[in-house]
This record gives C-alpha cells, sequence and structure tokens, in this order.
C-alpha cells in the first residue's frame, strides 16, 4: 500500500520536476531596451493620442503591459541614460548634467568607475549591441565598445540631424559612428537605426543578446521627410505637425524592429522594455504631456512620467496595465534576475525586479520610495505611495497626492505637514549618498531653455 501511494506520489510531481528542469534549461531571454527621446507622455496611442498615429507602438502595448506610472530616473537625456544602464542613481556617481560634446575631457561622460549592464550581461554569455543616440561622453574612454557593447552603431553626442546634408551644429553633424569608425549618414537617421537595430536582433537569433536600441526620435531638430509629413497634414499647429512627423517615422521604425524579432522567430523569447528618456518638451516641440504637470527639465510629473511598456508574450499578461510605479533602474535588476548574471561585489543595484510583479505572483509595490535630483539638489522630488513631494521648484517645497490630484494644482504642505516631514526626512536620508555633480551642462541644452514656458 505504502509502495503504492510512494509510486503515486511521484507521479504526481514527476510533471512538476519536469517543468523546474525546463525552466532552468530554458534558453535566457534576449533582453531589447527600445528608448525614445523627448517624447510626451500622451503622444502615443496607447496614451490616448488622438492625432498623431502610432500603430506600431500600441500593438507593443497590447502584447504586454503598460505602465502608467513609468519613470525614469531624471528630467533630461544623459543623465537617465547613466541610471539606465548602471541601475543605480546618477547621482550616486556625479552623472546629473547632460555631458558637452568634449573628445578631450575623461570628466564629461559616464564614469568608466562605473559598472554596465552590458559588462555584467556579457559575463552571462550574452552578445551586447548598441544602436543610436549614446550620450554618455566623446572622449575614447567613454566610447560604447569600451563601457560593454560588442556592437555599437550610432550618433555619439546629444542629438543629429535627421536628413543627410542637413545642416547642424557641434556633434548634430558629425558622421554616425560604427564601432569607432565614421561612416556618412546615408538616409533618415530613424529609418536607418531600425534597420541597424533589426539587423542586429537578425545576425545573433541562437545567442542570448542585449540590444540597447536608443532612437534620438522625437528630439529636436524637428526635420522630417515629405512622405512623413504627409502623415501628419492634418495636424494644424506647424511645430506639433513637424513633431509628430518624428514620432511617426519612430513609430514605423519601431514597426521593422518588431517585424524582424518576429521573422526571426524570437518573439517568445524576448524581453522588451519601451519608454521615453524624458517628459515631451512642450514649449519647443508642442508634445503633449497631459494630464501630467510640467515638462522636460522639470521634476513634476511631466518632465519624469513616460510612455512605458513592458512585452514578453507568455511570461508577462498582455493588454494590461500595471499601475505601481516603476523606474528605468529596474531594467537592470530585471535583467540580472533572469540571467543570473553576476554583478561585482560594491555594486548596489537600486532598481527592483519587476517581472513578478507584473505577473502578479508578487503583490504590493515595487518601491517603498522613488527619488530624483537636479541641478545638483536644486530641485528634488519623492514619490511614496500616492503622496509626491517637489523641492526646489518655484523655490519651496510642495506635496502632492498624486491619487486625487495627477496634475499637481493643489499643494497640500500644509494641510499634511507630517507627509511633509517624513517625505523630506526621506530625501535627506537618500542625499547623504549623493556626490557633487562631476560636469555641467553646456549652455545650449541647459534644462531652464526648455523650462520658460513649460505649458501650450
Ligand atoms: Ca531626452
Amino acid at each position: 500500500m505504502k509502495a503504492k501511494l510512494l509510486v503515486l506520489i511521484v507521479l504526481l510531481l514527476a510533471p512538476l520536476a519536469v517543468l523546474h528542469a525546463a525552466d532552468a534549461l530554458a534558453p535566457k531571454p534576449n533582453i531589447l531596451v527600445i528608448l525614445a527621446d523627448d517624447l510626451g507622455y500622451a503622444d502615443v496611442g496607447f496614451n490616448g493620442c488622438r492625432d498623431i498615429p502610432t500603430p506600431n507602438l500600441d500593438t507593443l502595448a497590447k502584447s504586454g503591459v503598460r505602465c502608467t506610472s513609468g519613470y525614469v530616473t531624471h528630467p533630461f537625456c544623459s543623465p537617465t541614460r547613466a541610471g539606465l544602464l548602471t541601475g543605480r542613481y546618477q547621482q550616486r556617481f556625479g552623472h546629473e548634467n547632460n555631458p558637452a560634446w568634449l573628445p578631450e575631457s575623461t570628466v564629461a561622460g559616464l564614469p568608466v568607475s562605473q559598472t554596465t549592464l552590458p559588462q555584467v550581461l556579457k559575463s552571462a554569455g550574452y552578445v551586447t549591441g548598441c544602436v543610436g543616440k549614446w550620450h554618455l561622453g566623446a572622449h575614447p574612454q567613454f566610447h560604447p565598445n569600451r563601457r560593454g557593447f560588442d556592437e555599437y552603431f550610432g550618433l555619439l553626442g546629444g542629438g543629429h540631424v535627421y536628413l543627410p546634408g542637413a545642416k547642424g551644429s557641434g556633434e548634430y553633424q558629425i558622421p554616425m559612428d560604427r564601432n569607432g569608425k565614421s561612416e556618412p549618414l546615408t538616409e533618415y537617421l530613424t529609418t536607418v537605426l531600425g534597420r541597424e537595430g533589426s539587423s542586429f536582433i537578425t545576425r545573433h537569433k541562437g545567442q542570448p543578446w542585449f540590444l540597447y536600441l536608443a532612437f534620438n526620435a522625437p528630439h529636436t531638430p524637428l526635420q522630417v521627410t515629405d512622405l512623413l509629413m504627409e502623415r501628419v497634414k492634418h495636424i494644424t499647429d506647424e511645430t506639433r505637425r513637424s513633431y509628430a512627423g518624428l514620432v511617426v517615422g519612430l513609430d514605423d521604425a519601431i514597426g521593422v524592429v518588431m517585424n524582424a524579432l518576429k521573422e526571426s522567430g524570437q518573439v517568445e523569447n524576448t524581453l522588451v522594455f519601451f519608454f521615453s528618456d524624458n517628459g515631451g518638451p512642450v514649449s519647443v516641440t508642442h508634445s503633449d504631456n497631459t494630464p501630467l504637470r510640467g515638462a522636460k527639465g522639470d521634476v513634476f510629473e511631466g518632465g519624469i512620467r513616460v510612455p512605458f511598456v513592458v512585452s514578453w508574450p507568455g511570461r508577462v499578461p498582455q493588454g494590461q496595465d500595471y499601475a505601481q510605479p516603476v523606474i528605468s533602474l529596474d531594467v537592470f535588476a530585471t535583467a540580472v534576475a533572469l540571467t543570473s548574471a553576476n554583478v561585482p561585489a560594491g555594486h548596489t543595484l537600486e532598481g527592483t525586479n519587476i517581472l513578478p510583479y507584473l505577473t502578479g505572483e508578487q503583490t504590493g509595490a515595487p518601491h517603498d520610495r522613488l527619488f530624483w535630483r537636479a541641478g545638483g539638489g536644486a530641485r528634488f522630488a519623492v514619490r511614496e505611495g500616492d503622496w509626491k513631494l517637489i523641492g526646489g521648484e518655484n523655490g519651496k517645497t510642495q506635496l502632492f497626492n498624486l491619487a486625487e490630484d495627477l496634475g499637481e494644482s493643489k499643494d497640500l504642505a500644509a494641510a499634511r505637514p507630517e507627509v511633509l516631514a517624513r517625505l523630506d526626512q526621506a530625501y535627506a536620508d537618500w542625499n547623504k549618498d549623493n556626490v557633487a555633480p562631476l560636469f555641467e551642462s553646456p549652455q545650449a541644452n541647459r534644462p531652464k531653455a526648455v523650462k520658460k514656458a513649460r505649458q501650450k
């Protein structure tokens, strides 16, 4: 009798054992991070945009989870990228501004003392690629190939002209870079980046890969092909029309990339993140962060809360929303959890593996608190649950309840002094581990320039 029972138990448990073995033997997933540049929260169909068609991004969102409180660690370009690629708040190591284009400077860039995500993934057997905007330093020591990427193609600075032969200043008109060698731009830039991303995906099928595909669209300059303009001609505002053309070009390119994933049979084995590096610069491009307050450069929601999607068909639910705050720091932590990659001692990750939260395996919030600091502490913010503290904007400390007031219009600092004090103390504690900015942003793209008229 006992023997029969034992056999029965073994038989019942056998499928589980097989399942676990299969899980352990499952190939390591590919990881694709697609970054947009200066894309407004409300400028994608999946966040309610009506005038700019983004069918490919909407399909991507439907194939996964739309994170409605998806954040980046900074309200402008370079610091966000430093946080994303290190998995740490970039203020820990002084990367709080945009590096100027200074090929002779060993300071203006992502400090080489910091470990990057591709370096860690390489140690776990991944082939690593970066396509697009780098903006983490111009000196050769900061080159993507020296910072963990096996392959690089793109624009090394903070932006670039989109059309071959178009006039731009500084780094906006230098040639493209392919693994340290110059190449002329011969086609519309967003199209080229989409094709290069697709090529990486197709070529590396069969080996786990990590691709960081950082489009510079829809960042200025507002340069668009006639064909793209034709598709947004219904938009009457001239500035927004050009911006919309950049967004449509971005959406097309993402369609090409997702198609490469599909055609090569890698959809089920690829975790995809999509988000923007900061909010829309409303006054500059007439981008739209509705219903959020503020724009690029601000620590109001409009500067730091961005369109954010996580997709992995078969592993992550499809067509769902996730409302708890997540942040770009979570990409690194999630990738490490999935791949069992080794992170060097001393490189303290500050994100969370968000997959169990997205699948519902784990309830509660991935983060107790999130923090932002810009201008060496001139402006800062803390989010804790529904509460958001803002320091430095308008010279005072303000408190908002985002559940009741997503537009951050009703300052509750006087009404809830105990919450204000708690969050202020939390910021002070977090800020103890930060250092002063290592370098200043060049004059031309200091956030002040985009701050003046932050709402339409
Ligand atoms: Ca940006």
